[in-house]
């Protein structure tokens, strides 16, 4: 991944007539932290949080709990933070932390003790003018909420500014749980309105968890015109060409459900078969690397929309780009997440709570505008949608 992204920065760069020198800035890395959490069990697990750029403010990004986190792999996603802010406009800077460990096998209290320790050990270097961590892959609201309170312990704080993704109770924003998903409809809407493309619409979706079954929800309310024929899990899923409700299959999740068993009477179908089918669009919300040079060559969809950071390898998206498909790149499909990262951090540092409705509609706002310079760009310079995203938000980290 890091790789793909040195490679598209490079490349890109060099498009727009920047130099060696500036190339070199872009990608270099401010600051590494590498740490090993102790837990009372006597387990250890990797650490990280990089911070990559925070020349347009404060570092932002999430924090990942999954077993094949390590710091080639945070390297990548703080950078990707960088590009996405600057690509939609915001004023952030970009890191990411991570752990190595498999979240399945904690028990709360253990994921509780990680949690809180994770913090501990980054206290001087996170805070709420200088690193506001998030959640990402396997971490959410309770996560958070933990870490706040630690932080809040270590450093008497209590601006709840310091972390982004906490329940609403604990001042988290409204809107911020399905962000990401909107965000990704939002994007997808303006692109097919630009494509001219007004007819049915079906789609598929790897990854129905936290962001895909928003991306499905928020779709299914606004958009009758779109179905879904398809969504997995990482259990693998089911196929259903009369369309699937993502309110029923949201349900049957949050009661435990694997994807795979649904419902007793439906097809079911793996995560490679989701990736082959005959759909407009391909929805990939799950992990990096979903789509790669092997695979690529059996996409039929004529638009990928990367909901999750990296899902489709370099030579993956070379080969998409060469048989005409569209890749809408993830640092604005899903930016939808740290837009309303944003919006959270200005309401906790203002002591204020804003309705769901003006969120959304601040959401629309960022995503719309950049949804629209990007492609225009793209046009205009003739680079694909990807290229596009980079060249401006490059230009907004090399103006500074
Ligand atoms: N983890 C999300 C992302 O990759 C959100 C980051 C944030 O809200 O700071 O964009």
């Amino acid at each position: 991944m890091l790789e793909t992204a040195h490679s598209l920065i490079r490349d890109v760069g060099k498009k727009i007539g920047l130099t060696d020198w500036q190339i070199d800035r872009l990608i270099a890395i401010n600051a590494e932290h590498q740490f090993e959490i102790k837990m009372d069990s006597g387990k250890s697990h990797k650490a990280y949080r990089v911070q990559h750029n925070n020349k347009l403010g404060l570092y932002k990004g999430g924090i990942r709990f999954h077993p094949d986190v390590d710091l080639e792999e945070v390297r990548a996603l703080a950078m990707l933070m960088s590009f996405k802010a600057a690509a939609v406009g915001l004023p952030l800077g970009g890191g990411k932390g991570g752990v190595s460990v498999n979240p399945k096998m904690l028990t709360a209290e253990e994921l509780e003790e990680l949690s809180r320790k994770y913090v501990r050990h980054l206290q001087q270097h996170i805070g709420p003018d200088k690193d506001v961590p998030a959640p990402d892959v396997n971490t959410d609201p309770r996560i958070i909420d933990w870490m706040v309170h630690e932080y809040e312990n270590l450093t008497g704080d209590t601006s709840r500014a310091s972390f982004t993704g906490k329940s609403v109770e604990k001042g988290g924003s409204l809107g911020r749980d399905a962000a990401t998903g909107r965000g990704g409809v939002i994007v997808l809407r303006e692109l097919l309105d630009k494509l001219g493309k007004r007819g049915l619409i079906t789609y598929g979706v790897q990854g129905f968890g936290n962001v895909g079954s928003f991306f499905g929800l928020v779709a299914e309310q606004e958009h009758q015109n779109w179905k879904m024929v398809a969504a997995t899990d990482s259990s693998g899923g089911t196929y259903e060409p009369k369309g699937l409700s993502a309110q029923k299959l949201a349900a049957y999740k949050a009661g435990s459900g694997r994807l795979a068993e649904y419902p007793p009477d439906a097809k079911a179908i793996s995560n490679e078969e989701l990736i082959s089918l005959e759909v407009d669009v391909l929805v990939l919300a799950a992990l990096g690397g979903a789509v790669t040079a092997k695979n690529a060559k059996d996409v039929k969809a004529g638009i990928i929309l990367e909901l999750a950071n990296g899902p489709v390898s370099e030579p993956a998206y070379k080969a998409l780009n060469a048989r005409g498909m569209l890749v809408v790149p993830d640092i604005l499909a899903n930016a939808g997440g740290v837009v309303v990262s944003h919006l959270e951090w200005l309401q906790n540092r203002a002591s204020e709570q804003w309705s769901e409705a003006r969120v959304n509609s601040q959401l629309e706002d960022y995503l719309v505008k950049a949804t629209d310079e990007i492609y225009s760009r793209s046009t205009k310079a003739k680079m694909t949608l990807k290229e596009a995203a980079f060249a401006v938000a490059m230009d907004r980290l090399v103006k500074q």
